[in-house]
């Protein structure tokens, strides 16, 4: 890419990356010695910077800590066998940033600012990414308006866009038990669900910490309506498989549309599998799991790409899906796209973003 900004760059002296024990990260603790900065004042995007990671310090007025107008997004960086650095489908993430700023009246960020500042972030901090296989260096996006005001406004004066990473280990939790939640909703149409909005995650909170107290991991959320069809497992995209065909929920504006989502749907098409987006309801579900037709559950997202489902509760029932050794398509998709972020399968795609 053409470099097109003119980025600042104060670089530590003092890096920490000699503390970090790459064996054993834990998620999201750690983050590396820079981080990307731009202010936006005035109508327009400030000097964009790279600086030393550090805490920001604001007045308790802050706007978005009051009104939720604040939105993110999240994605990776791996290296290759050959120690080469590449980020996935970062442009995806640079388009759905501005989706959801648009939503929630904040600026939006001119892509390649975003793509800039992101790669520029990769080169100063290219060592935090991890050599182990399965780990990669998770990155955070964060744009908010930081007008610091009591009142409510579509139109902050002030906002900030930062990009911070956090070197992380493999997420494999194996396969999770999930709950259908008919009482409570993380989104309703119309609403924010399909933006990367922090407030989403606010109000998915309890209902899920009163699943997990019931033994189960993660909730299916259902439609704010009727409770009848499947949106989202926790925060993730969710994929079933009927009989031969795969199918899953079409997005709409109470589901986030999810990269990891739209790439297994592209895979899926590829290799030739029978694939819907649509509706799916509960009974839906019920119904095939009895005929035994329910061959396959699983979310994604970009934490832990793919995460099968060993159980669906329901109605006081726990609905068993088959062993997750057997199932064909889920196990090829993690199984490609781990193999491809970590340098080893071809990418026919053109997903990966080399450094
Ligand atoms: C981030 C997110 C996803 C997954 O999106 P990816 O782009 O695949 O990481 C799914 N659902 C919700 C609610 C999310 O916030």
């Amino acid at each position: 890419m053409e470099e097109q900004y003119n980025i600042q760059i104060n670089k530590t002296e003092n890096s920490r990356i000699g503390e970090i024990d790459f064996n054993n990260l834990a998620f999201g603790r750690t983050f590396s010695d820079h981080m990307f900065v731009v202010d936006y004042e005035n109508g327009e995007w400030g000097t964009p910077q790279i600086i030393p990671f550090q805490n920001l310090s604001f007045s308790p007025a802050l706007i978005s800590l009051h009104y939720g107008q604040t939105v993110f997004e999240g994605l990776k960086a791996f290296r290759d066998k050959d120690g080469v650095v590449s980020a996935f489908r970062p442009e995806e993430h640079a388009i759905r940033i501005n989706k959801s700023a648009e939503r929630l009246c904040l600026p939006t960020i001119p892509e390649d600012l975003f793509l800039e500042g992101l790669y520029k972030l990769l080169e100063v901090d290219n060592e935090w990414v991890p050599k182990q296989e399965g780990c990669s260096l998770y990155i955070r996006p964060l744009l908010f308006a930081s007008e610091e005001f009591l009142g409510v406004s579509p139109t902050p004066s002030k906002c900030k866009f930062v990009i911070f990473a956090s070197p992380v280990g493999s997420y494999y939790s194996g396969a999770i038990k999930v709950l259908v939640e008919t009482e409570y909703v993380r989104a309703a149409e119309g609403g924010i669900g399909f933006a990367k909005a922090g407030g989403n995650y606010a109000a998915s909170l309890l209902p899920t910490k009163q699943a997990v107290e019931k033994g189960y991991q993660q909730l299916l959320w259902t439609d704010a309506k009727e409770h009848k069809y499947i949106e989202e497992a926790g925060t993730m995209n969710i994929m079933f498989q009927i009989g031969d065909t795969l199918v899953t929920p079409a997005t709409s504006t109470s589901i986030l549309s999810g990269i990891t989502r739209k790439s297994v749907v592209a895979l899926a098409k590829k290799w030739g599998y029978k694939i819907e987006e649509r509706k799916v309801s509960v009974d839906e579900l019920v119904e095939a799991h009895k005929q035994g037709l329910l061959k396959d559950a699983f979310g994604t997202g970009t934490a832990a790409t793919i995460t099968q489902i060993s159980h669906i509760g329901y109605n006081g029932v726990d609905y068993e899906l088959p062993p997750v050794e057997g199932r064909e398509f889920s196990n090829r998709a993690s199984d490609y796209l781990q193999k491809l972020k970590d340098g080893q399968e071809e990418d026919y795609m053109n997903w990966m973003v080399k450094l």
